[in-house]
């Protein structure tokens, strides 16, 4: 059984480093942290995680797209580590949309991001897939690659007036779907 891990949250320098590459993927500490962090994201209802939002700062995260009320469409997919991910080609084409952050409690912002995105990453049997990622994977995908980056969902919304309490997102945006 995988230890459920502590998420930091925004204020901790951690999550402004840039996180390493992963040398050995087969490396037993990277193994279990890949489990740990899959045992995190699901009870925290997560549909991302990123291992410097644990504190280890290497650049690995987990992408758990599953449907949700603003997505309902968005594909469900098993818990996917990604490790030493790459985003080799962007779409021109921009969408802005909510999201929010398991290092950011209480607060979603509109944030831009490129809609298709053409990305590569090491499984965690050290397989290179190379894939075209849309829409909310995608979305996903290029806010847990910012993590390993130093960078936060904050940094990328384009006014502060796009920022709203999860409250009045409940209210709001939820309630209008
Ligand atoms: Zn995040």
């Amino acid at each position: 059984m995988s230890q459920i891990l502590q998420i930091y949250k925004l204020g901790n320098p951690i999550l402004r480093q840039p996180a390493q590459p992963i040398e050995n993927i087969y490396d037993e500490y990277i193994q279990n942290l890949i489990d740990a962090l899959i045992a995190t994201v699901v009870p925290a209802n997560g549909v991302g995680i990123a291992a410097p939002q644990v504190a280890e700062s290497y650049r690995m995260f987990i992408v758990a797209s599953r449907p949700t009320l603003r997505y309902p469409n968005a594909p469900e997919m098993e818990p996917t580590p990604m490790l030493n991910p790459r985003i080799i080609a962007r779409s021109s084409e921009i969408v802005k949309d909510w999201e929010g952050c398991l290092s950011i409690p209480g607060i979603r912002g509109l944030v831009p991001r490129h809609q298709a995105i053409e990305v590569e990453y090491s499984d965690r049997n050290g397989k290179l897939h190379r894939q075209v990622l849309t829409d909310f994977v995608a979305r996903i995908f290029q806010h847990e690659y910012d993590h390993l980056d130093g960078k936060v969902f904050l940094d990328r919304v384009e006014s502060t007036k796009e920022l709203i309490s999860e409250e009045e997102y409940q209210k709001q945006i939820i309630q209008k779907l």
